[in-house]
C-alpha cells in the first residue's frame, strides 16, 4: 500500500536544497534504502492502517500511496509524501532509528489522510472544530494537536505505551519553541490518551479546552466519566 521508492531527480533537486555535502554513492544507498524501508514498513502496515480507519473513520481504498525516501531532505514531508532518513541512516541495524523511520511514516500518514479525505469526514470535522477554538493561537499547532495525538495514539498501540510516553516527552523536552513541542505540551496537560480513543477524547473535551483557565478544564470530571 505505502510504496516507498527513490526518485534520482527529486533527491538531486532536495540536495541542492539542503545544500549538503554530496554523500559517497548517494543514489545507490538511496535505492537500497527504499527497500529496506519497504521490508520494515511492511511489518507494520496492516496494524496501523486499520488504526487509522478506526480513529479517522475513514476509508483507505487506495492501491498504493507513493512515499519517496530521502537521505538527505532536512525533515520529512507529507506533499509530496517523502520521508528523510537523514536521522535514521541505519535502519537495516538499528532498532532506534528503525522507530524513528516508522514514527516518521505514521506522522506523515496522519497529515495525508487528513488532507485526501472529505471535509466532511469525522476527522476533518474535528480538525476544523480545533482551528476554530483556536487553543494554540496558532494553525500549525493546532493542527498538529491532532496530528501529534494520533502519532503518539498509533505509537502506543503498535510500541506500547511506554515508548508512546517517550516520544510525546522527547518532542516537549527538545522543540520546546516550536509548534511540535507546543502542542505535545498541551497534549500531556489536557492528559489525552496515548491509544486508539484519543480523537474521542479530543472530540468530548474541546469545548473545555480553549481559553478558559486551568482550573475550569474539566478534564479530570471526563475521565471520571470515561472509565465509569
Ligand atoms: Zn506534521
Amino acid at each position: 500500500m505505502v510504496r516507498f521508492v527513490y526518485s534520482y531527480p527529486y533527491e538531486e533537486a532536495l540536495l541542492e536544497l539542503a545544500k549538503g555535502k554530496v554523500l559517497r554513492n548517494l543514489h545507490e544507498k538511496g535505492y537500497e534504502k527504499a527497500k529496506i524501508a519497504q521490508e520494515i514498513w511492511n511489518k507494520y502496515e496492516k496494524e496501523v492502517l486499520d488504526l487509522y480507519r478506526l480513529m479517522y473513520k475513514i476509508k483507505i481504498s487506495e492501491e498504493s500511496i507513493k512515499a519517496y525516501i530521502s537521505l538527505v531532505a532536512p525533515n520529512s514531508f507529507s506533499d509530496p509524501f517523502t520521508i528523510s532518513l537523514r536521522k535514521w541512516a541505519d535502519i537495516e541495524k538499528n532498532a532506534r532509528s528503525e522507530r524513528g523511520f516508522v514514527y516518521s511514516v505514521i506522522h506523515e500518514l496522519a497529515h495525508y489522510f487528513l488532507y485526501t479525505r472529505d471535509e466532511r469526514s469525522y476527522v476533518n470535522k474535528l480538525h476544523a472544530r480545533l482551528q476554530k477554538e483556536n487553543t494554540l493561537k496558532n494553525w500549525g499547532a493546532n493542527l498538529h494537536y491532532l496530528i501529534q495525538a494520533v502519532e503518539f495514539a498509533i505509537v502506543g498501540e503498535i510500541f506500547g505505551l511506554k515508548y508512546a510516553e517517550y516520544s510525546r516527552d522527547w518532542v516537549i523536552n527538545n522543540w520546546k519553541t516550536n509548534e511540535y513541542g507546543k502542542s505535545a505540551k498541551l497534549l500531556k496537560k489536557h492528559k489525552v490518551p496515548l491509544d486508539k480513543t484519543c480523537l474521542e477524547y479530543i472530540d468530548k473535551t474541546l469545548p473545555n479546552l480553549s481559553l478558559r483557565p486551568a482550573k475550569r478544564y474539566n478534564i479530570v470530571a471526563y475521565d471520571k466519566q470515561a472509565s465509569a
